[in-house]
């Protein structure tokens, strides 16, 4: 990744943890105390590996577990965890490791950029959608009371490892879920990429490792050309959001119950229909991008939800821009636009489109 023309941190893709040395040996930060954050879950199947690789090229080894779950990541969490640090003299020359998904990443993150006023970290992300969203883009945070990713900063990690293989032990849902932001990059960016998804369907469902290992590094290449243009979203980096203005919404009523990537889907198949409806995609494409999502164990449904409520909360959410409810819609596959227009009954027009889906 690069920013005004220099690189400033490597994503590497690896079938293992055993490349992870040597990446950390080249970053020369050999002679610093490592921390590494994990939750409870990824603890018990890759902890002892991990920290035994890092304690061969860094001078001490400290862990720190939490239990793992959404509802962990908040202040309560990084105030045991800046406990810890203390208690151990970490410094500022030394080095945290996010070992896991989402949550841990951003939760380490956070704990990273406030620390000491910042501390370097590097990214181990073990789950579909860290690996292809989350690790990359220096986002931080956790949440606060019920406001989801309230308190955050941007703080770019110094290396993001991805061993492929710890894919391999995610549950199916936890596995489709990543695939909705996945999904996301093809539609928004590369009508191709999405062609190609659908294509190896039955391959990516299976995780083979040489497909999943291309889909990563596209999935990457995509957000990464994204946050490289836009590193703090002032514009360009708001395509990333496409599927979330009505995802969000539909997250909150569910009381996160309803896993991320769904919550996306959900929202680009809605955001899909609206930008039918304005004649800019046809409506066979639409439904060829609910089939999609369906296809990958995606439930384009939402139960127990009415339209209006969806709309008010959406009306609610911190996305919205000086009273305008910035909405990311298609121009075509491939190709997404920010359009501050959309109005209520474009979105009741897309939810309802959810809704008759069973
Ligand atoms: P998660 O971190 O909670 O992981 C999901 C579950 O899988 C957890 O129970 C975890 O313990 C378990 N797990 C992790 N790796 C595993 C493995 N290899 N095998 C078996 N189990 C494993 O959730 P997530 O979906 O990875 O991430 C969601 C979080 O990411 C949310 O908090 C969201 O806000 C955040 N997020 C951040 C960004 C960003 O740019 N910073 C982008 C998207 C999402
Ligand atoms: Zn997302």
């Amino acid at each position: 990744v690069h920013r005004d023309g220099e690189a400033i941190y490597d994503i590497v893709m690896e079938p293992d943890f055993n490349g992870l040395g040597p990446e950390v040996e080249k970053l020369g930060l050999s002679e610093r105390k490592i921390c590494l954050v994990t939750d409870s879950n990824v603890a018990a199947l890759y902890l002892d590996e991990v920290a035994t690789i890092l304690s061969k090229c860094c001078k001490t080894v400290l862990t720190f577990v939490f239990p793992a779950g959404e509802e962990h990541k908040n202040l309560d969490t990084v105030r045991s965890l800046y406990e810890h640090l203390i208690l151990n003299h970490f410094d500022r020359k030394d080095l945290m490791a996010a070992l896991g998904g989402g949550v841990v990443g951003d939760l380490c993150g956070f704990a990273a950029a406030t620390y000491l006023r910042g501390v370097d970290f590097i990214q181990i992300p073990t789950t579909l959608l860290s690996q292809v969203d989350s690790s990359v883009g220096g986002k931080t945070g956790v949440d606060f009371d019920a406001y989801k990713n309230m308190v955050g900063a941007f703080h770019m990690p110094r290396l993001v490892y991805t061993n492929l293989a710890t894919l391999k032990t995610l549950d199916g849902e936890q596995f489709s879920s990543g695939m909705g932001e996945v999904i996301k990059h093809g539609l928004i960016k590369n009508r191709e990429y999405y062609g190609w998804l659908k294509e190896n369907r039955d391959r990516i469902l299976a995780r083979d490792p040489s497909v999943c290992e291309e889909m990563v590094l596209e999935s990457n290449r995509i957000k990464r050309d994204v946050v490289e243009q836009d590193p703090t979203e002032q514009g360009e980096r708001a395509l990333l959001n496409f599927g979330h203005t009505l995802g969000h919404a539909v997250e909150k009523l569910k009381d996160f119950s309803m896993f991320h990537g769904h919550c996306v889907g959900v929202g680009c198949v809605a955001a899909a229909k609206i930008s039918a409806r304005r004649g800019l995609i046809s409506e066979e494409e639409v439904r060829d991008i609910r089939d999609t999502m369906l296809q990958f164990s995606i439930p384009v449904a939402v139960d127990g939800l009415e339209t209006g409520e969806v709309i008010r909360a959406t009306l609610n959410d911190k996305k919205m821009d000086a009273g305008v409810v910035k909405f990311v819609l298609l121009n075509e596959i491939g190709k997404a636009y920010v359009d501050r227009t959309v109005t209520e009954a474009e979105m009741k027009a897309g939810l309802e489109y959810i809704m008759e889906t069973k």
